[in-house]
């Protein structure tokens, strides 16, 4: 079975499209492999599968060998500068062209989650993340069956979710978190994304979306508030292009410098 070598198993769940779900999976799983993890992602986000693009891999194809279908590499391990393998899987790339997008009945998205659930072969994985589709449709339902019946209790670590800090995102983030509660799916954390602007000029934080109705929310759940990821216009360049944002010299986020050293400009 593909899920065997994995250590540990995490969906990211959002109940809205757009809030960064895909965003916070990517961030994710690029610290995880430069904290030194071998790291997989599973994109079933039917709905758009972005990931791909955030990766600027839309044009990679997955093969199929005997033990599944392979997925992609990102990078292999390079353990000398402390860096874990990145692997990815995405039903884009069983689509046949970019826009594509997926017009399927309830029983063929819960026969494909299955299936990208038995039929990929991820080898030894520290971390798997599953980029889903918003919401709490069939395919988030057959995702939980099969994940609570095929993976070990040790295995499955459990969800992050993804909400924005305005009333409207976090009024379906609670529908979300309920659903977790009745399929039995553990909750690790809540992360607020575009919890702010941080101007880069006068590094004034500027609350757009309001502020703070992620970690309301986490605390009327009673789970874990794990953050804030501010609005961050160069990320979105970086996602549209795939290139590599350059920050001026002094820009400071989080009190942490992420100016971009002059031999990388
Ligand atoms: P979802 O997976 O929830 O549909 P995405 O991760 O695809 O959402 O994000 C939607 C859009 O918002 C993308 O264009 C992404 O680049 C952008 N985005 C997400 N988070 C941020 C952020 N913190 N700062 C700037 N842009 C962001």
């Amino acid at each position: 079975m593909s899920l065997a070598k994995i250590k540990h198993i995490v969906l990211v769940l959002s109940g809205k499209g757009g809030v960064g779900k895909s965003s916070v999976t990517t961030q994710l799983a690029l610290s995880l492999s430069l904290a030194g993890h071998s790291v997989g992602i599973l994109d079933i986000d039917l709905t758009g599968p972005s990931i791909p693009r955030m990766f600027a891999i839309e044009d990679a194809k997955v093969t199929q060998a005997p033990g599944g279908w392979l997925p992609t590499t990102v990078h292999e391990a390079d353990p000398l500068n402390g860096i874990g393998s990145l692997r990815i899987m995405s039903l884009g790339f069983l689509l046949p062209g970019r826009g594509d997008a997926v017009v399927w009945r309830g029983p063929k998205k819960t026969a494909m989650v299955r299936q990208f659930l038995s039929d990929v072969f991820w080898d030894e994985l520290d971390y798997l993340l599953i980029d889903t589709p918003p919401g709490t449709s069939d395919e988030h339902i057959s995702l939980a069956e099969t994940l609570l019946q095929k993976a070990r209790p040790d295995q499955f670590a459990g969800a992050v979710v993804v909400t924005t800090p305005q009333a409207v995102a976090t009024a379906d983030v609670r529908k979300e978190l309920n659903f977790c509660s009745k399929t039995g799916i553990r909750v690790l954390g809540v992360v607020e994304n575009m919890s702010g602007y941080v101007c880069p000029n006068c590094s004034e934080c500027t609350n757009i979306f309001s502020s703070g109705g992620g970690e309301v929310m986490a605390n009327d759940f009673n789970v874990r508030f794990l953050g804030r990821i501010p609005i961050d216009p160069q990320f979105l360049v970086l996602i549209e292009t795939g290139r590599r944002p350059q920050y001026p010299e002094g820009t400071v986020i989080n009190g942490q410098d992420i100016s971009t050293p002059a031999h990388a400009a």
